[in-house]
Protein backbone atom coordinates (compact mmCIF):
# COMPACT_ATOMS: atom_id res chain seq x y z
CA UNK A 1 0.00 0.00 0.00
CA UNK A 2 1.48 3.18 -1.28
CA UNK A 3 1.51 5.81 1.94
CA UNK A 4 0.42 9.49 1.82
CA UNK A 5 1.52 12.98 3.00
CA UNK A 6 -0.28 15.62 2.53
CA UNK A 7 1.28 19.01 2.94
CA UNK A 8 -0.94 21.78 3.68
CA UNK A 9 -0.09 25.44 4.81
CA UNK A 10 -1.03 28.33 6.71
CA UNK A 11 -1.34 32.03 7.87
CA UNK A 12 0.39 33.62 4.91
CA UNK A 13 1.65 32.12 1.16
CA UNK A 14 5.22 31.75 0.17
CA UNK A 15 6.25 29.75 3.23
CA UNK A 16 8.48 27.50 1.08
CA UNK A 17 6.03 24.85 1.76
CA UNK A 18 6.70 22.93 -1.36
CA UNK A 19 10.69 22.65 -0.71
CA UNK A 20 10.08 21.62 2.79
CA UNK A 21 7.76 18.90 1.05
CA UNK A 22 10.80 17.74 -1.42
CA UNK A 23 13.26 18.10 1.30
CA UNK A 24 11.33 15.84 2.96
CA UNK A 25 10.84 13.55 -0.26
CA UNK A 26 14.64 13.83 -0.90
CA UNK A 27 15.35 12.45 3.26
CA UNK A 28 12.91 9.73 2.56
CA UNK A 29 14.20 8.60 -1.03
CA UNK A 30 18.27 8.68 0.09
CA UNK A 31 16.33 5.82 2.72
CA UNK A 32 16.11 3.92 -0.40
CA UNK A 33 12.36 4.15 -0.11
CA UNK A 34 11.00 4.83 -4.10
CA UNK A 35 9.01 8.71 -3.38
CA UNK A 36 6.64 10.33 -5.64
CA UNK A 37 5.25 14.48 -5.68
CA UNK A 38 2.53 15.78 -6.35
CA UNK A 39 0.74 19.17 -6.67
CA UNK A 40 -2.68 19.86 -6.09
CA UNK A 41 -3.35 24.21 -7.10
CA UNK A 42 -6.94 25.20 -6.23
CA UNK A 43 -6.85 27.59 -9.42
CA UNK A 44 -9.55 27.11 -12.23
CA UNK A 45 -7.24 27.14 -15.37
CA UNK A 46 -6.21 23.39 -16.94
CA UNK A 47 -3.00 24.13 -16.49
CA UNK A 48 -0.68 27.34 -16.64
CA UNK A 49 -0.04 26.81 -20.49
CA UNK A 50 -1.31 29.93 -21.08
CA UNK A 51 -0.93 32.02 -17.63
CA UNK A 52 1.50 34.75 -18.36
CA UNK A 53 4.77 34.62 -17.03
CA UNK A 54 5.30 37.51 -15.36
CA UNK A 55 2.09 36.71 -13.19
CA UNK A 56 2.66 33.09 -12.44
CA UNK A 57 6.87 32.71 -13.75
CA UNK A 58 7.64 29.53 -15.43
CA UNK A 59 5.76 26.60 -17.13
CA UNK A 60 7.64 24.23 -16.19
CA UNK A 61 7.55 20.80 -18.43
CA UNK A 62 7.62 17.08 -17.45
CA UNK A 63 8.72 14.43 -19.82
CA UNK A 64 5.17 13.27 -20.91
CA UNK A 65 4.79 16.59 -21.63
CA UNK A 66 2.41 17.88 -19.24
CA UNK A 67 2.73 22.04 -18.87
CA UNK A 68 2.87 22.12 -15.05
CA UNK A 69 3.65 24.71 -12.28
CA UNK A 70 7.06 25.91 -11.44
CA UNK A 71 6.88 23.59 -7.84
CA UNK A 72 7.15 20.89 -10.26
CA UNK A 73 10.67 21.80 -10.78
CA UNK A 74 11.61 22.38 -7.20
CA UNK A 75 10.43 18.62 -6.59
CA UNK A 76 12.96 17.50 -9.26
CA UNK A 77 15.24 19.42 -7.93
CA UNK A 78 15.07 18.25 -4.51
CA UNK A 79 14.10 14.45 -4.68
CA UNK A 80 15.85 14.09 -8.49
CA UNK A 81 13.03 12.05 -10.01
CA UNK A 82 11.57 12.68 -13.32
CA UNK A 83 7.47 13.47 -12.11
CA UNK A 84 4.90 13.33 -14.79
CA UNK A 85 1.01 14.61 -15.44
CA UNK A 86 -0.07 12.53 -12.66
CA UNK A 87 2.39 15.23 -10.80
CA UNK A 88 0.23 18.16 -11.54
CA UNK A 89 -3.95 18.70 -10.80
CA UNK A 90 -5.25 21.80 -10.69
CA UNK A 91 -9.32 22.69 -9.78
CA UNK A 92 -10.05 23.28 -14.00
CA UNK A 93 -8.05 19.78 -14.67
CA UNK A 94 -11.04 18.28 -12.21
CA UNK A 95 -13.74 19.81 -13.40
CA UNK A 96 -12.96 19.53 -16.76
CA UNK A 97 -13.04 15.83 -16.04
CA UNK A 98 -16.32 15.52 -14.18
CA UNK A 99 -18.35 17.97 -16.78
CA UNK A 100 -17.03 15.26 -19.41
CA UNK A 101 -18.56 12.48 -17.87
CA UNK A 102 -21.52 14.63 -16.76
CA UNK A 103 -22.29 15.34 -20.69
CA UNK A 104 -21.47 11.46 -21.42
CA UNK A 105 -24.06 10.35 -19.03
CA UNK A 106 -22.00 8.44 -16.73
CA UNK A 107 -23.65 10.03 -13.45
CA UNK A 108 -26.80 8.14 -14.64
CA UNK A 109 -29.02 10.99 -13.67
CA UNK A 110 -27.59 12.15 -10.59
CA UNK A 111 -27.29 15.37 -9.56
CA UNK A 112 -23.46 16.76 -10.10
CA UNK A 113 -22.20 17.81 -6.92
CA UNK A 114 -18.64 19.05 -5.09
CA UNK A 115 -19.25 16.13 -2.47
CA UNK A 116 -18.94 13.54 -3.35
CA UNK A 117 -18.54 14.10 -7.38
CA UNK A 118 -16.04 16.46 -7.23
CA UNK A 119 -13.98 15.28 -4.04
CA UNK A 120 -13.91 11.43 -5.60
CA UNK A 121 -12.40 12.41 -8.55
CA UNK A 122 -9.49 14.50 -6.60
CA UNK A 123 -9.38 11.01 -4.86
CA UNK A 124 -8.84 9.49 -8.08
CA UNK A 125 -6.01 11.51 -8.74
CA UNK A 126 -3.71 10.02 -5.52
CA UNK A 127 -5.21 6.57 -6.98
CA UNK A 128 -3.64 7.60 -10.46
CA UNK A 129 -0.76 8.44 -9.33
CA UNK A 130 0.35 5.29 -6.91
CA UNK A 131 -0.90 2.94 -9.97
CA UNK A 132 1.14 4.91 -12.63
CA UNK A 133 4.11 5.08 -10.56
CA UNK A 134 3.91 2.26 -7.88
CA UNK A 135 6.17 4.69 -5.43
CA UNK A 136 6.38 3.66 -1.83
CA UNK A 137 5.43 6.93 -0.86
CA UNK A 138 2.95 10.18 -2.33
CA UNK A 139 3.98 13.34 -1.18
CA UNK A 140 0.94 15.73 -2.19
CA UNK A 141 1.46 19.53 -1.48
CA UNK A 142 -1.95 21.60 -0.82
CA UNK A 143 -1.12 24.47 -2.79
CA UNK A 144 -2.50 28.18 -1.13
CA UNK A 145 -3.50 28.58 2.41
CA UNK A 146 -5.77 26.98 5.03
CA UNK A 147 -8.85 28.88 5.06
CA UNK A 148 -8.77 29.79 1.12
CA UNK A 149 -12.02 29.53 -0.63
CA UNK A 150 -10.87 27.78 -3.45
CA UNK A 151 -8.86 25.07 -1.83
CA UNK A 152 -11.72 23.26 -0.07
CA UNK A 153 -12.48 20.37 -2.22
CA UNK A 154 -8.91 19.69 -1.74
CA UNK A 155 -9.03 19.81 1.88
CA UNK A 156 -12.19 17.93 1.82
CA UNK A 157 -10.36 15.16 -0.46
CA UNK A 158 -8.16 14.66 1.71
CA UNK A 159 -9.88 14.07 4.65
CA UNK A 160 -11.53 11.86 3.68
CA UNK A 161 -8.58 10.00 2.01
CA UNK A 162 -7.62 9.05 5.58
CA UNK A 163 -10.93 7.58 6.04
CA UNK A 164 -10.47 5.29 2.97
CA UNK A 165 -6.85 4.79 3.52
CA UNK A 166 -6.48 4.65 6.85
CA UNK A 167 -4.45 6.36 9.44
CA UNK A 168 -1.37 4.75 9.45
CA UNK A 169 -0.95 5.05 5.42
CA UNK A 170 -1.78 8.62 5.73
CA UNK A 171 -0.21 11.58 6.97
CA UNK A 172 -0.96 15.17 7.41
CA UNK A 173 1.71 18.02 7.84
CA UNK A 174 0.41 21.35 8.46
CA UNK A 175 3.35 24.28 7.53
CA UNK A 176 3.04 28.00 9.50
CA UNK A 177 4.39 30.96 10.27
CA UNK A 178 5.75 32.00 13.60
CA UNK A 179 6.38 35.51 13.01
CA UNK A 180 8.75 37.04 15.48
CA UNK A 181 7.91 40.69 16.75
CA UNK A 182 10.91 42.68 17.42
CA UNK A 183 9.88 45.04 20.33
CA UNK A 184 8.29 42.49 22.01
CA UNK A 185 11.46 40.32 21.18
CA UNK A 186 9.11 37.12 21.19
CA UNK A 187 8.03 34.93 18.62
CA UNK A 188 4.28 34.39 18.16
CA UNK A 189 2.45 31.33 18.33
CA UNK A 190 -1.30 32.59 18.18
CA UNK A 191 -1.55 32.54 14.68
CA UNK A 192 -0.55 28.63 14.18
CA UNK A 193 -2.50 27.79 16.63
CA UNK A 194 -5.58 29.80 14.63
CA UNK A 195 -4.62 28.05 11.47
CA UNK A 196 -4.50 24.89 13.23
CA UNK A 197 -8.27 25.05 14.55
CA UNK A 198 -9.13 26.56 11.09
CA UNK A 199 -7.83 23.22 9.75
CA UNK A 200 -8.89 21.24 12.64
CA UNK A 201 -12.71 22.91 11.38
CA UNK A 202 -12.48 21.14 8.19
CA UNK A 203 -11.62 18.14 10.10
CA UNK A 204 -8.06 17.40 9.59
CA UNK A 205 -5.70 17.18 12.97
CA UNK A 206 -2.29 17.52 11.59
CA UNK A 207 -0.33 14.83 12.69
CA UNK A 208 3.19 17.59 12.17
CA UNK A 209 3.62 21.17 12.13
CA UNK A 210 6.11 22.64 10.33
CA UNK A 211 7.15 25.74 11.77
CA UNK A 212 8.62 28.46 8.84
CA UNK A 213 10.91 31.42 11.22
CA UNK A 214 13.33 34.00 10.59
CA UNK A 215 14.78 32.65 13.75
CA UNK A 216 15.74 29.41 16.18
CA UNK A 217 12.55 28.28 18.20
CA UNK A 218 13.23 27.15 21.89
CA UNK A 219 11.74 23.67 22.74
CA UNK A 220 9.23 25.16 25.19
CA UNK A 221 7.52 27.42 22.62
CA UNK A 222 7.54 23.68 20.28
CA UNK A 223 5.65 22.50 23.61
CA UNK A 224 3.51 25.44 23.95
CA UNK A 225 2.26 25.11 20.23
CA UNK A 226 2.43 20.97 20.10
CA UNK A 227 0.11 21.37 23.79
CA UNK A 228 -2.57 23.97 22.21
CA UNK A 229 -2.42 22.22 18.46
CA UNK A 230 -2.67 18.53 20.15
CA UNK A 231 0.19 17.24 18.36
CA UNK A 232 3.02 15.36 20.42
CA UNK A 233 5.97 17.59 21.37
CA UNK A 234 7.95 15.51 19.00
CA UNK A 235 5.80 16.01 15.91
CA UNK A 236 6.52 19.89 16.39
CA UNK A 237 9.85 20.62 13.69
CA UNK A 238 11.18 23.81 12.74
CA UNK A 239 12.38 25.18 9.07
CA UNK A 240 14.36 28.54 9.98
CA UNK A 241 15.76 30.59 7.05
CA UNK A 242 18.65 29.45 5.71
CA UNK A 243 21.54 30.87 3.85
CA UNK A 244 21.80 27.90 1.33
CA UNK A 245 18.14 26.73 0.07
CA UNK A 246 19.73 23.15 0.04
CA UNK A 247 20.34 23.19 3.99
CA UNK A 248 16.64 22.76 4.57
CA UNK A 249 17.28 19.51 3.79
CA UNK A 250 20.25 19.24 5.73
CA UNK A 251 18.42 20.64 8.86
CA UNK A 252 15.29 18.47 8.35
CA UNK A 253 17.45 15.30 8.68
CA UNK A 254 19.02 16.87 11.99
CA UNK A 255 15.33 17.05 13.38
CA UNK A 256 14.93 13.47 12.14
CA UNK A 257 11.48 14.31 10.32
CA UNK A 258 12.07 11.26 8.64
CA UNK A 259 12.56 8.57 11.02
CA UNK A 260 9.34 10.31 12.87
CA UNK A 261 7.50 10.15 9.34
CA UNK A 262 8.12 6.10 8.97
CA UNK A 263 7.31 5.51 12.98
CA UNK A 264 3.87 7.08 11.91
CA UNK A 265 3.94 5.21 8.82
CA UNK A 266 5.22 1.78 10.62
CA UNK A 267 7.56 1.14 7.93
CA UNK A 268 11.17 0.22 8.39
CA UNK A 269 14.00 2.25 6.84
CA UNK A 270 15.08 0.60 3.98
CA UNK A 271 19.16 2.33 4.75
CA UNK A 272 20.39 5.09 7.02
CA UNK A 273 19.90 8.32 5.25
CA UNK A 274 22.50 9.51 3.15
CA UNK A 275 22.93 13.29 2.77
CA UNK A 276 26.77 13.13 2.87
CA UNK A 277 26.35 14.80 -1.21
CA UNK A 278 23.96 17.41 0.20
CA UNK A 279 26.65 18.61 3.31
CA UNK A 280 29.43 18.65 0.66
CA UNK A 281 27.33 20.52 -1.75
CA UNK A 282 26.21 23.44 0.75
CA UNK A 283 29.60 23.72 2.05
CA UNK A 284 31.15 24.11 -1.84
CA UNK A 285 27.80 27.11 -2.34
CA UNK A 286 29.65 28.61 0.88
CA UNK A 287 33.09 28.35 -0.49
CA UNK A 288 32.78 29.87 -3.99
CA UNK A 289 35.38 31.93 -5.40
CA UNK A 290 35.48 34.43 -7.94
CA UNK A 291 32.36 35.12 -10.26
CA UNK A 292 31.26 35.15 -13.45
CA UNK A 293 28.45 38.06 -15.09
CA UNK A 294 25.97 36.21 -17.21
CA UNK A 295 23.52 38.53 -19.07
CA UNK A 296 20.13 36.76 -19.49
CA UNK A 297 18.31 38.55 -22.45
CA UNK A 298 14.59 38.28 -22.36
CA UNK A 299 11.07 39.46 -22.13
CA UNK A 300 9.89 38.78 -18.67
CA UNK A 301 13.13 39.76 -16.83
CA UNK A 302 10.82 41.20 -14.21
CA UNK A 303 9.75 38.42 -12.79
CA UNK A 304 12.72 36.63 -12.50
CA UNK A 305 10.49 33.25 -11.37
CA UNK A 306 9.94 33.67 -15.64
CA UNK A 307 13.05 32.33 -15.64
CA UNK A 308 13.36 29.64 -12.56
CA UNK A 309 14.31 26.87 -14.07
CA UNK A 310 17.37 28.48 -16.06
CA UNK A 311 18.73 30.77 -13.00
CA UNK A 312 18.88 27.54 -11.22
CA UNK A 313 20.61 25.55 -14.09
CA UNK A 314 23.23 28.34 -14.05
CA UNK A 315 23.70 28.57 -10.70
CA UNK A 316 24.09 24.00 -10.61
CA UNK A 317 26.94 24.92 -13.43
CA UNK A 318 28.74 27.76 -10.77
CA UNK A 319 28.12 25.03 -8.17
CA UNK A 320 30.45 22.58 -10.62
CA UNK A 321 32.78 25.11 -11.17
CA UNK A 322 33.28 26.78 -7.39
CA UNK A 323 31.53 29.92 -9.17
CA UNK A 324 29.22 33.00 -8.31
CA UNK A 325 26.82 33.29 -11.16
CA UNK A 326 25.81 36.76 -11.31
CA UNK A 327 22.75 37.21 -13.67
CA UNK A 328 22.33 40.52 -15.44
CA UNK A 329 18.71 40.32 -15.79
CA UNK A 330 18.31 42.67 -19.34
CA UNK A 331 15.05 43.80 -20.64
CA UNK A 332 15.11 42.85 -23.98
CA UNK A 333 12.54 46.03 -24.95
CA UNK A 334 15.23 48.28 -23.79
CA UNK A 335 17.90 47.28 -25.96
CA UNK A 336 19.10 47.81 -29.21
CA UNK A 337 21.99 48.04 -32.03
CA UNK A 338 23.08 51.47 -30.33
CA UNK A 339 23.41 50.69 -26.46
CA UNK A 340 23.87 46.73 -26.91
CA UNK A 341 27.83 47.31 -26.14
CA UNK A 342 26.92 49.13 -23.09
CA UNK A 343 24.70 47.13 -21.25
CA UNK A 344 26.49 44.06 -22.42
CA UNK A 345 30.41 44.98 -21.56
CA UNK A 346 31.07 43.35 -18.37
CA UNK A 347 28.95 39.81 -18.94
CA UNK A 348 31.15 36.95 -19.77
CA UNK A 349 27.91 34.90 -21.33
CA UNK A 350 25.27 35.98 -22.97
CA UNK A 351 21.92 33.70 -22.47
CA UNK A 352 18.71 34.39 -24.56
CA UNK A 353 15.86 31.78 -22.96
CA UNK A 354 12.73 31.30 -24.29
CA UNK A 355 10.05 33.16 -25.24
CA UNK A 356 6.54 34.09 -27.19
CA UNK A 357 5.29 36.43 -30.09
CA UNK A 358 6.93 39.08 -31.80
CA UNK A 359 7.73 41.81 -29.21
CA UNK A 360 10.52 42.11 -27.93
CA UNK A 361 12.80 39.91 -30.33
CA UNK A 362 15.19 43.03 -31.90
CA UNK A 363 16.80 43.36 -28.64
CA UNK A 364 17.14 39.52 -28.47
CA UNK A 365 19.04 39.68 -31.66
CA UNK A 366 21.00 42.35 -31.24
CA UNK A 367 22.33 40.67 -27.99
CA UNK A 368 23.18 37.35 -30.59
CA UNK A 369 25.17 39.35 -33.16
CA UNK A 370 26.83 40.81 -30.40
CA UNK A 371 27.86 37.64 -29.02
CA UNK A 372 28.66 35.75 -32.49
CA UNK A 373 31.03 39.14 -33.22
CA UNK A 374 32.60 39.53 -30.09
CA UNK A 375 32.71 36.09 -29.93
CA UNK A 376 31.38 35.78 -26.15
CA UNK A 377 29.99 32.74 -24.83
CA UNK A 378 26.24 32.34 -25.75
CA UNK A 379 23.76 30.18 -25.16
CA UNK A 380 19.98 30.17 -26.86
CA UNK A 381 17.62 28.49 -25.90
CA UNK A 382 14.25 27.51 -28.29
CA UNK A 383 13.47 31.25 -28.99
CA UNK A 384 17.12 31.96 -28.30
CA UNK A 385 17.84 29.24 -30.77
CA UNK A 386 15.42 30.18 -34.01
CA UNK A 387 16.38 33.90 -33.24
CA UNK A 388 20.36 33.09 -33.76
CA UNK A 389 18.77 30.95 -36.71
CA UNK A 390 17.18 34.00 -38.31
CA UNK A 391 20.33 36.72 -37.42
CA UNK A 392 22.67 33.94 -38.76
CA UNK A 393 20.90 34.10 -41.67
CA UNK A 394 19.91 37.83 -42.16
CA UNK A 395 23.82 38.74 -40.96
CA UNK A 396 25.85 35.82 -42.53
CA UNK A 397 24.26 34.08 -45.31
CA UNK A 398 23.05 37.55 -46.13
CA UNK A 399 19.11 36.62 -46.28
CA UNK A 400 18.13 39.70 -45.72
CA UNK A 401 14.37 39.26 -45.06
CA UNK A 402 14.92 35.95 -42.80
CA UNK A 403 12.64 35.47 -40.32
CA UNK A 404 10.37 33.60 -37.86
CA UNK A 405 6.69 33.38 -38.63
CA UNK A 406 6.07 33.84 -35.56
CA UNK A 407 7.33 37.54 -35.84
CA UNK A 408 6.13 38.20 -39.56
CA UNK A 409 3.80 35.30 -40.80
CA UNK A 410 4.14 36.91 -44.25
CA UNK A 411 8.16 36.90 -44.54
CA UNK A 412 9.27 35.83 -47.55
CA UNK A 413 12.42 34.33 -46.16
CA UNK A 414 10.59 31.74 -43.38
CA UNK A 415 13.41 30.29 -41.70
CA UNK A 416 12.00 29.41 -38.33
CA UNK A 417 7.98 28.58 -39.11
CA UNK A 418 5.35 26.05 -38.27
CA UNK A 419 6.14 22.50 -39.59
CA UNK A 420 2.79 21.25 -39.97
CA UNK A 421 2.29 17.20 -39.95
CA UNK A 422 5.91 17.28 -39.26
CA UNK A 423 4.90 14.82 -36.06
CA UNK A 424 2.08 12.94 -37.13
CA UNK A 425 -0.45 13.28 -40.18
CA UNK A 426 -2.37 15.50 -38.27
CA UNK A 427 -2.33 19.41 -39.05
CA UNK A 428 -0.25 20.69 -36.33
CA UNK A 429 -0.68 24.74 -36.80
CA UNK A 430 -1.25 25.85 -33.30
CA UNK A 431 -0.18 22.55 -31.64
CA UNK A 432 2.77 22.92 -29.27
CA UNK A 433 5.95 20.32 -29.39
CA UNK A 434 5.77 19.19 -25.61
CA UNK A 435 8.21 16.77 -23.49
CA UNK A 436 10.66 14.41 -24.43
CA UNK A 437 12.30 13.93 -27.90
CA UNK A 438 15.09 12.15 -28.67
CA UNK A 439 18.22 14.45 -30.85
CA UNK A 440 21.33 13.06 -32.87
CA UNK A 441 24.36 14.73 -31.82
CA UNK A 442 27.18 15.00 -34.47
CA UNK A 443 30.73 13.83 -33.71
CA UNK A 444 32.90 16.69 -34.19
CA UNK A 445 30.62 18.94 -31.94
CA UNK A 446 31.06 21.39 -28.80
CA UNK A 447 27.43 19.68 -27.93
CA UNK A 448 28.99 16.06 -28.27
CA UNK A 449 31.70 17.02 -26.32
CA UNK A 450 29.07 18.47 -23.34
CA UNK A 451 27.09 14.97 -23.44
CA UNK A 452 30.11 12.49 -24.21
CA UNK A 453 27.24 10.36 -26.54
CA UNK A 454 25.12 10.99 -29.44
CA UNK A 455 21.62 10.11 -28.83
CA UNK A 456 20.07 11.89 -26.05
CA UNK A 457 16.65 13.23 -24.62
CA UNK A 458 15.33 16.84 -24.00
CA UNK A 459 12.00 18.47 -23.43
CA UNK A 460 10.49 20.17 -25.59
CA UNK A 461 7.60 23.40 -25.21
CA UNK A 462 7.14 25.20 -29.09
CA UNK A 463 5.50 25.67 -31.89
CA UNK A 464 7.82 26.89 -34.37
CA UNK A 465 11.00 24.76 -36.12
CA UNK A 466 13.60 25.26 -38.28
CA UNK A 467 12.28 25.21 -42.26
CA UNK A 468 14.19 22.23 -43.46
CA UNK A 469 14.63 24.10 -47.00
CA UNK A 470 17.30 26.21 -45.91
CA UNK A 471 18.84 22.99 -44.32
CA UNK A 472 21.43 23.31 -47.26
CA UNK A 473 22.45 26.61 -46.70
CA UNK A 474 23.30 26.69 -42.96
CA UNK A 475 25.27 22.72 -43.72
CA UNK A 476 27.46 24.62 -46.32
CA UNK A 477 28.00 27.53 -43.85
CA UNK A 478 30.05 28.67 -40.36
CA UNK A 479 26.93 27.15 -38.71
CA UNK A 480 26.69 23.36 -37.83
CA UNK A 481 23.20 21.64 -37.47
CA UNK A 482 25.13 20.06 -34.66
CA UNK A 483 21.69 17.91 -33.43
CA UNK A 484 19.16 16.65 -35.14
CA UNK A 485 15.66 14.38 -34.65
CA UNK A 486 15.76 11.79 -37.84
CA UNK A 487 12.62 10.50 -37.08
CA UNK A 488 10.82 13.54 -37.34
CA UNK A 489 13.60 15.86 -39.37
CA UNK A 490 13.79 18.64 -37.04
CA UNK A 491 16.69 20.72 -36.18
CA UNK A 492 17.49 20.50 -32.26
CA UNK A 493 20.70 22.19 -32.11
CA UNK A 494 22.97 24.38 -33.55
CA UNK A 495 26.96 26.05 -32.88
CA UNK A 496 29.25 28.21 -34.49
CA UNK A 497 32.04 26.32 -35.52
CA UNK A 498 34.69 29.52 -35.33
CA UNK A 499 33.77 30.65 -31.80
CA UNK A 500 34.47 30.12 -28.46
CA UNK A 501 31.06 28.97 -27.44
CA UNK A 502 28.37 29.86 -29.25
CA UNK A 503 25.38 26.63 -28.84
CA UNK A 504 21.70 27.10 -29.06
CA UNK A 505 18.61 24.55 -28.47
CA UNK A 506 15.24 24.27 -29.82
CA UNK A 507 14.60 21.87 -26.76
CA UNK A 508 14.44 23.21 -23.03
CA UNK A 509 17.91 21.93 -21.28
CA UNK A 510 17.43 23.96 -18.05
CA UNK A 511 14.32 21.13 -17.05
CA UNK A 512 17.17 18.22 -16.54
CA UNK A 513 19.65 20.09 -14.65
CA UNK A 514 20.00 18.81 -11.16
CA UNK A 515 21.96 20.57 -8.12
CA UNK A 516 24.25 17.35 -7.52
CA UNK A 517 24.51 16.57 -11.65
CA UNK A 518 24.72 20.28 -13.93
CA UNK A 519 23.43 19.92 -17.13
CA UNK A 520 25.91 19.43 -19.52
CA UNK A 521 25.60 22.41 -21.78
CA UNK A 522 25.22 24.67 -19.01
CA UNK A 523 28.24 23.16 -16.76
CA UNK A 524 30.35 23.66 -20.31
CA UNK A 525 28.54 27.65 -21.11
CA UNK A 526 29.82 28.32 -17.60
CA UNK A 527 33.42 26.99 -18.24
CA UNK A 528 33.42 29.14 -21.26
CA UNK A 529 32.28 32.24 -19.64
CA UNK A 530 35.20 31.41 -17.04
CA UNK A 531 37.67 31.08 -19.38
CA UNK A 532 36.23 34.06 -21.31
CA UNK A 533 36.93 36.03 -17.84
N1 LIG B 1 7.86 31.01 -29.56
C1 LIG B 1 8.67 29.93 -30.02
C2 LIG B 1 7.83 28.76 -30.51
O1 LIG B 1 6.69 28.67 -30.19
C3 LIG B 1 9.64 29.47 -28.95
C4 LIG B 1 8.96 28.92 -27.75
C5 LIG B 1 9.89 28.88 -26.55
O2 LIG B 1 10.89 29.55 -26.54
N2 LIG B 1 9.54 28.12 -25.54
O3 LIG B 1 8.32 27.94 -31.23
Amino acid sequence: MTKYIFVTGGVVSSLGKGITASAIGQLLKSRGLKVFMQKFDPYINVDPGTMSPLQHGEVFVTDDGAETDLDLGHYERFIDENLNRHSSITTGKIYQSVLKRERRGDYLGATVQVIPHITDQIKKKLIDVARHTTPDIVITEIGGTVGDIESLPFLEAIRQARRDFGLHNTLYIHNTLVPYLKAANEIKTKPTQHSVKELMSLGIHPDMIVLRSEKKIDQSVKEKIAMFCDVANDAVFESVDVEVLYEVITEMYKQKIDLRILEHFQMESKKEADVKPWFELIDRIKHLEGSVNIALVGKYVKLHDAYLSISESLKHAGYFHKKHINIKWIDAEKVDQSNIKDVLKDCQGILVPGGFGSRATEGKLAAITYAREHNIPFFGICYGMQLAVVEYARNVLNIKDANSTEIDPDTKEPIISLQRGRLSDEDLGGTLRLGLYTCEIKKDSKAYKAYGKNMIEERHRHRYEFNNKYLEAFETSKMMISGFNSKHHLVEMIELKEHKWFVATQFHPEFLSRPLRPHPLFRDFIEATIKHN
